[in-house]
């Protein structure tokens, strides 16, 4: 799950704040025990981080690259079509519904305040996003490939595969581009973008609609021009790279 799923998730799970955890479960090693009888004071998303903060504590939930997460409130699913498999990581019962989380990393927090301990501007979603601090970043690392730093959390909170895929193809630049051969017009448009369209992946997700409007991730044809995608996996992270030669250079 990518940033813009996990604001979504955290609107989703508005109505279980100032609910009381009545039961819990899961494969969890980290204490889960200790959730019970507790009430949801707050929940709110960074990057691929949920929080579930609780009066003095706060829960975790770090989706990295497999994690999924599936609710009911009042009866009704509110979640979408996320892949999950195996036994859940954790269950919380409340009166008002259930969520349930499956292979993500899950944390005990020891602060009452956790929000306060993030930094909002390092998150592409966030009204508090600084891109001049993302693009000084981005510079800094000249012999990276683009693609391996758009998946840099503490640049670009939030952003995972899909988004870097569609953005690299929107700006049409080759994910295997090395940041000091990209222009300074063209960084600020990428980190632009990055924010543009992790926006676009909110309001996509929220209808439903995300899957079918990838324009590269996912494809083998490319939309501009009807050349053949390439899938190729690269850089020092080993991530998969959709993109089209003729149009990305
Ligand atoms: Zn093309």
């Amino acid at each position: 799950m990518e940033g813009p799923s996990l604001y979504l998730a955290a609107e989703q799970l508005r109505p279980f704040i100032r609910r009381r955890v009545l039961d819990v479960s899961g494969n969890s090693k980290i204490g889960i025990e200790r959730l019970r009888r507790k009430t949801v004071r707050d929940i709110f998303a960074w990057g691929k981080h949920l929080v579930l903060q609780f009066d003095r504590f706060a829960l975790r939930v770090h989706f990295m690259l497999w994690g999924t997460f599936a609710a009911t409130v009042n009866g009704a699913p509110v979640t979408g079509d996320y892949r999950r498999s195996g036994a859940p990581r954790l269950v919380l019962m409340f009166c008002n519904g259930e969520i349930t989380i499956w292979s993500a990393s899950v944390k005990f927090i020891e602060d009452a305040n956790t929000r306060a301990t993030y930094d909002f501007t390092l998150d592409t979603l966030s009204s508090s996003w600084d891109p001049t601090r993302a693009v000084r970043a981005v510079r800094r690392h000249p012999d990276a490939e683009i693609a391996d730093v758009l998946l840099d959390q503490s640049i670009f909170a939030g952003v995972g595969n899909i988004i870097k895929n569609e953005v690299l193809f929107r700006t049409r630049t080759d994910p295997r581009t090395y940041i000091r051969d990209i222009p300074a017009r063209k960084l600020r448009a990428i980190v632009a973008d990055a924010r543009t369209f992790s926006e676009r992946f909110l309001e996509l997700r929220r209808q439903f609609a995300l899957r079918r409007n990838l324009e590269i991730y996912g494809r083998s044809v490319c939309p501009r021009c009807s050349g053949r995608v390439t899938r190729l996996t690269h850089g020092t992270r080993n991530r998969r790279s959709f993109f089209c030669r003729a149009c990305q250079t």
